[in-house]
């Protein structure tokens, strides 16, 4: 069941995602080689406390840590570790936060140092794809329009699109209805509805879409070890568009990145 949130409980969940927002933002600086996923894993717990908030990955389905960190090859779900980075690397970094009973959820894939070009090409793709499904987050679309948007644009590309895992409504717990794919079809799939909340994330592989899951129970890698990329926004359907709660602002300030590329899905004033 599809819950929709008063204009309140969006604002709340706007601050659940700016915090994680400002926890991307924080760790954005620090990724670089010879950096563990499990310190940016403490700088993250602290930073998340610090601004009045629980992590909110820690212990859920008993995950054992603050953030899914996920380089190379893995999807999602990485469980950070000791193992440094070292220039070329690609690191997902998916982030969560609990405010006033309510989930921020959001993902971004850094470059460490200098990435070839076909990985940049892949993480190029990957973002425009996100933007191109948050696009047909609208009145009288369906799950279906989001998910072909996303799937065709990385096809075209050549990607192969994860099929088993998607994105989820987003709310007062962190999966809620309904399932967002990255794939599908035109009309079909559950209809939008007016103040509804939800987390789009396109997981798209540079080789096959196929993927398996390590024996930790968690790490889901791509099956050829290929990389892949992993971007998330947290977005409510206002007035019948999509507004993002989210943001890689905070992100973008610490890279020295000028985008506009929100700016078409924001009502809010972004104060960086
Ligand atoms: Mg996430
Ligand atoms: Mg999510």
């Amino acid at each position: 069941m599809i819950i929709p949130k008063t204009s309140e409980e969006i604002e709340l969940m706007r601050e659940s995602a700016l915090i994680v927002s400002k926890t991307l933002g924080m760790l954005a600086s620090e990724v670089k080689p010879g950096v563990t996923s499990l310190y940016l894993d403490g700088l993250a717990e602290t930073f998340i406390r610090d601004h009045g908030a629980v992590p909110g990955f820690l212990g859920l389905y008993d995950f054992p840590n603050t953030l899914c960190m996920s380089p190379n090859a893995q999807v999602v779900h990485g469980i950070p570790d000791k193992t440094p980075y070292k220039e070329g690397d690609i690191i997902s970094i998916d982030c969560g936060a609990v405010k006033n009973g309510f989930y921020g959820d959001h993902a971004y894939t850094f470059s460490v140092g200098e990435v070839s070009v076909e990985v940049q090409k892949l993480l190029d793709v990957t973002k425009e794809s996100l933007y191109k499904g948050i696009e047909q987050f609208k009145a009288n679309n369906r799950t279906g329009d989001v998910g072909f948007a996303i799937q065709q644009h990385c096809e075209n590309h050549g990607y192969g699109v994860v099929r088993e895992l998607v994105g989820h409504g987003l709310g007062r717990t962190m999966h809620e209805d309904p399932e967002m794919p990255n794939y599908g079809r035109r009309g079909r799939g559950k209809l939008f509805v007016e103040g509804m909340t939800v987390a789009i994330e396109p997981m798209i592989n540079m080789g096959t879409k196929n993927i398996q899951q390590l024996k930790d129970g968690w790490t889901i890698l791509t099956k050829d070890r290929q990389p892949s990329v992993h971007f998330e926004h947290n977005i409510a359907l206002v007035n019948g568009k999509p507004e993002l709660l989210s943001t890689f602002g905070y992100v973008y300030k610490a890279l020295g990145i000028e985008s506009d590329e929100e700016e078409a899905y924001r009502q809010d004033v972004l104060v960086l």
